[in-house]
């Protein structure tokens, strides 16, 4: 590749160099969190990078110049010329193009040696692979200086490549931070880089060591108080910097240290035990040094005439009785070894505790090179891949081992092996928790529900990571398998989940670099937390994933079409969860399973309910009257002053915004953070008034584009609309629905969206459009076609239109039974050449579709939990309509109270031919009869919560027709009976019965024909039950 051409400098550079910068240094933050610092008094090694880390570029280029027959130490002489102002720092400074000063250095160099010099070819070998490769001795020392938990750095004088290469040549994985003149603007030896490194690194001068090969460098550093060391040759460097930090920096018996005061054992009667069991004569010492892990079961390393031994032990004090089983590792190695696993040559178990104090078993040492880091640093990505198929390649043999055939078939209980480790892990978890971690809930809730059915048994590892393998030195093979401590029989995918878990781990995670161990309780707590988040992040996206992508093997959906099917089949996990709790603390108890009533919500959650219920009683249904003769009044078309009000209100009281699922905000940046059940049970409450949802800011159409706009919306588009909806400051419509064409098939809609110069021009007739009227509406979530010979679903998209954008002409309110619904009101309106920015477009042209599946899921459950909370509150009203009155009844008949909304206040006792209403049987027929429609229909509400909450939208796609093929029926069924009971003030608006069964009409419409549910149901029926 030409230097020339690569050296061009690009402004993209800049903002990448940058987002790279913030990269590191949270890198940074991250990692300093849980570092461990050894026993060394330094904190930090700085490394200068050509001439330390990989070789000089002075020494390359006299080999160059040697083959180029260019006069010797030209290059040399070019790069110092101008000393600070020389093009070379200049460049360095990144204060010239590279093509900028390869001109200036090509005449430079051509006018010192009189002959034309090609420095691009220079350049291209000195970026080259081939010489730009770590010194082995450095990745060494690097490594284990981060072993010891030290941070590193380099500090170079660097320039950048184009394609946002840097000429760094280096694993940048290797070091917490990275300073590169380029970058700063400053090069060494000025001393504010040297500052900013430490600034970076968080540490004082005295804290920490700088490597140089450039005299004045190494100066500067010194001057400012930094320990250094002047680099000749790596190899002596390393010598040097070995005897300042006062650990090796070198792999001898790697990973090894003097055995600790603690865990000393005897080594008189360990060394007459070893020579009686290898039959040897001798008066040698015995050579004792201790593992710096397996520290749950101490492990050592042994050498005695020539013997390379490993002994490991059970620790002293008192053990549980299944753990630190060594006598489980020493058997299953034995068995191994004769089934071709490579694992280390075991010599003998000794069960007798006079030896060393506790029962321990010998094996044989295996040398070779234990990866402790899984991004394996300094290593090509060839490497790096055969040593991950090497580590697969073991895995597999481990499966593959019959246990029958080598003599392990008792070796673990057969079945059921990860709900076993599920239910294990929790009651650890639970016996050692000191406060509650909601993440760490949701995964005990969700882990039992998503089990994978187990398909094999197997030998399993239990503890299957990388550096449990010992591999061979010079080719990727591994040479031995260790720590066999969790070994058992069970599931093989849990070692293949284990091995992946790096994988997903951020780089610094601690664990990684084994150090797991000697974190602080408090470091432990917050991994906990850490970990937990990342685990539920995992399942609620490749989670839900991989299980929308499994139709058949759902299980929740599957189970409820097989009712054929025997119970132990497909029971556990849909039944399962109706019907049990996890085994938990009480606390928790409600959480695993269907919460069916609100009193089984978990406390926070059922104290904001009868929060809510308070707020119901105490402020909602005493203003109805008022805020519906405001509905009737001219001033309808303006928003009551009254709902403001109590927007204010309930926002104080924290009943605000509770409609977000918690899957689409899980880090509750949003909204309450609640379940789509726990949500069931408040939007109940809101639907049985009219008003409660806005009071909450829980209405449509809002709920569902603020999260069509939490969803699928750039940062941008949610500052500019989500969060003013959010706020209940602004209002929203969504405009889909066309008079001229059948609108309940979504691919009908015709209204263009063209692309012209930097907008979309849009042209469309819509009607329908419930919330347009509204004073307060700024946004219109506009649904059109911007493609129409594209396949039927990618022709529409999705456009955030400005309300107060020149073209959108309202052409009248609708009316629902001659109802308006003011102030939104239900518009018909014209689009005439609506020009809209194209940042406006959500996710991109063509995604139309796919945002509206996206947006009228849990939105349109929304209306079934309402309509379940307009029943209860119209069969409320029937019952106290015909029972006896109420002491609030009487005053109210005397005039000596409002009239009243609310579902408990009775007037009179009404009687017809000579019997109370409440006697009358068909009127008792009707209580009973709705009743049960409710509980039916509310349970269907729930469980389809209950399977979006655990398994997504997509799978519960079936639950969501059915309910709301059954809601609004229903609930038109119950309020009609209603009516019917309360004679003809049913149909007037002095109760909420009429509205209540408008709405309810209206929404076999709104929220899709009933016919089009049907449809859905059907066909998912047909579909899955075969
Ligand atoms: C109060 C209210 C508020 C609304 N708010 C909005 C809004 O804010 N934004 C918006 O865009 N729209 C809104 N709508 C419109 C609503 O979404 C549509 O009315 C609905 O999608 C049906 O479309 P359509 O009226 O064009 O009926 P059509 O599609 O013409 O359907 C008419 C009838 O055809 C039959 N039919 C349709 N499909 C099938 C089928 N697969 N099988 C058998 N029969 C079938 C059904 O009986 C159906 O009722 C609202 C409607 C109402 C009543």
């Amino acid at each position: 590749m030409c230097v020339r051409s690569c050296f061009q400098s690009s402004c993209l550079q800049w903002a990448w160099r940058t987002a790279f910068l913030k990269h590191i240094q949270r890198r940074h933050q991250g990692s300093h969190r849980w570092t461990h610092l050894g026993g060394s008094t330094y904190r930090a090694v700085i490394f200068d990078m050509g001439g330390v880390l990989i070789p000089s570029p002075g020494r390359v280029a006299a080999e160059w110049e040697v083959q180029n027959r260019i006069p010797s130490g030209t290059i040399l002489k070019a790069l110092m010329e101008g000393g600070e102002n020389g093009p070379w720092m200049r460049f360095m400074r990144a204060e010239i193009t590279a093509e900028g000063f390869l001109r200036e250095f090509g005449r430079l160099c051509s006018e010192m040696s009189k002959t034309s010099v090609p420095v691009d070819s220079f350049f291209s070998l000195l970026t080259s692979e081939r010489v730009a490769k770590q010194f082995p001795v450095m990745t060494e020392a690097i490594t284990q200086i981060r072993a010891k938990g030290l941070q590193t750095a380099v500090l170079s004088n660097n320039f950048y490549l184009p394609n946002q290469k840097s000429f760094l040549p280096l694993d940048r994985k290797q070091f917490d931070v990275v300073v590169e003149s380029c970058v700063e603007g400053i090069c060494k030896p000025d001393p504010r880089i040297y500052k900013l490194c430490l600034e970076r690194l968080g540490l004082q001068p005295s804290e920490s060591i700088f490597l140089d090969d450039l005299g004045p460098n190494v100066k500067a550093a010194a001057s400012l108080g930094i320990h250094t060391i002047k680099v000749n040759d790596p190899e002596t460097a390393v010598k040097e910097l070995e005897a300042l930090l006062g650990f090796t920096l070198r792999l001898g018996v790697p990973n090894t240290q003097p055995v600790r005061k603690t865990m000393e054992i005897p080594k008189d009667s360990l060394k007459k035990y070893l020579k009686d069991l290898l039959g040897i004569q001798t008066t040698g010492p015995l050579e004792l040094l201790q593992f710096d892990h397996g520290q749950s079961n101490p492990t050592y390393y042994i050498r005695l005439a020539n013997r390379d031994l490993v002994l490991r032990k059970k620790p002293p004090g008192t053990l549980l009785p299944s753990a630190h089983a060594i006598e489980r590792e020493f058997r299953i190695m034995k068995a191994l070894a004769n089934a071709g696993v490579p694992v280390p040559n075991v010599l003998d178990l000794c069960e007798d505790s006079s030896v060393v104090g506790t029962p321990f078993y010998v094996m044989e040492y295996c040398p070779g090179l234990i990866y402790k880091d899984p991004s394996l640093p300094g290593l090509e990505p060839s490497h790096r891949r055969a040593i991950y198929t090497a580590m697969n390649t073991v895995l597999c043999k481990i499966h593959s081992v019959d246990p029958q055939a080598v003599g392990l078939e008792d070796y673990g209980k057969q079945g059921a092996y990860i709900p076993r480790q599920v239910r294990t892990w929790v009651k650890q978890y639970r016996a050692s928790e000191t406060s509650t971690i909601p993440a760490m809930e949701r995964l005990i809730e969700w882990l039992p529900l998503h089990l994978p059915h187990q398909q094999r048994t197997t030998l399993v590892h239990g503890d299957f990571r990388l550096d449990n393998l010992v591999f061979h030195p010079e080719k990727p093979e591994v040479l031995a398998v260790l720590d066999w401590e969790l070994s058992t029989l069970g599931d093989p995918l849990i070692d293949v989940a284990y091995s992946c878990l790096a994988h997903y781990l951020p780089s610094s995670f601690p664990v990684l670099r084994g150090q797991a161990s000697s974190a602080h309780a408090e470091q432990t707590g917050k991994l906990t937390e850490f970990v937990s988040n990342l685990a539920w992040d995992f399942a609620v996206k490749e989670g839900f994933r991989v299980f929308k992508e499994m139709p058949f093997k759902n299980p929740l959906t599957r189970f409820c079409h097989t009712w054929a099917r025997s119970q132990s089949q497909w029971y556990p996990i849909g039944t399962r969860s109706y019907s049990s709790v996890p085994e938990a603390s009480p606390a928790h108890a409600s959480r695993g399973g269907l919460v069916i009533s609100p009193e089984s919500l978990s406390p926070p959650v059922r104290e904001l309910y009868h929060r809510l219920k308070r707020f119901m009683e105490q402020h909602v249904y005493p203003a109805e009257p008022e805020l519906q003769s405001h509905q009737a009044s001219a001033a309808r078309w303006s928003p009551s002053p009254l709902i403001e009000d109590l927007k204010e209100k309930a926002k104080a009281e924290g009943l605000w915004n509770l409609f977000l699922p918690l899957e689409a905000d899980p880090e509750k940046k949003y909204g309450a953070g609640l379940t789509n059940v726990e949500y069931a049970h408040l939007c109940e409450l809101m639907g049985t008034s009219l008003y409660a949802p806005e009071i909450c800011n829980c209405s449509a159409p809002d709920t569902g584009n603020m999260e069509l706009l939490v969803r699928y919306g750039t940062e941008a588009q949610k500052a500019r609309w989500l969060m003013p909806l959010l706020e209940g400051k602004a209002r929203s419509c969504f405009a889909m629905t066309e008079p001229q064409v059948a609108s309940s098939d979504a691919t009908n809609i015709e209204a263009s969206i063209r692309e012209e110069d930097s907008f979309y021009v849009i042209n469309g007739h819509k009607w329908w459009i419930t919330g347009i009227l509204d004073p307060r509406c700024q946004l219109c979530v506009f649904m059109g076609k911007t493609d129409p010979h594209a396949p039927r679903h990618r022709q529409q998209s999705v456009l955030l239109v400005p309300m107060d954008t020149p073209g959108i002409k309202i052409i009248r309110p609708l009316t629902v039974y001659g109802l308006e619904d003011a102030p939104g009101g239900h518009g018909e309106v014209r689009f005439e050449r609506v020009h809209v920015p194209k940042e406006n477009m959500v996710l991109g042209p063509g995604r139309g579709f796919e945002i509206t599946q996206g947006r009228l899921g849990p939105g349109r459950i929304h209306h079934c939990m309402r309509l379940i909370g307009f029943s209860e509150r119209a069969l409320a009203l029937m019952k106290a309509r015909i029972q006896p009155p109420t002491a609030e009844g009487r005053e109210q008949e005397r005039g000596l109270r409002r009239p009243c909304f609310h579902w408990s206040c009775r007037v009179k006792s009404r009687v017809a031919f000579g019997k109370p209403l409440v006697e009358q049987g068909t009127v008792l027929a009707d209580i009973a009869q709705s009743r049960v429609e409710i509980e039916q229909a509310r349970l269907l509400v729930l469980r389809a919560a209950h399977v979006m909450d655990l398994a997504g939208n997509k799978a519960a796609a079936l639950d969501i027709a059915m309910i709301k093929m059954v809601a609004p029926s229903m609930a038109s069924r119950v309020i009609d009976r209603a009516i019917q009971a309360f004679g003809a003030a049913g149909l007037s608006s002095d109760y909420p019965l009429a509205q209540f069964f408008t709405w309810a009409r209206a929404l076999r419409f709104a929220d899709g024909p009933d016919e089009v549910h049907r449809a859905t149901v059907a066909k998912l029926e047909l579909k899955h039950r075969i």
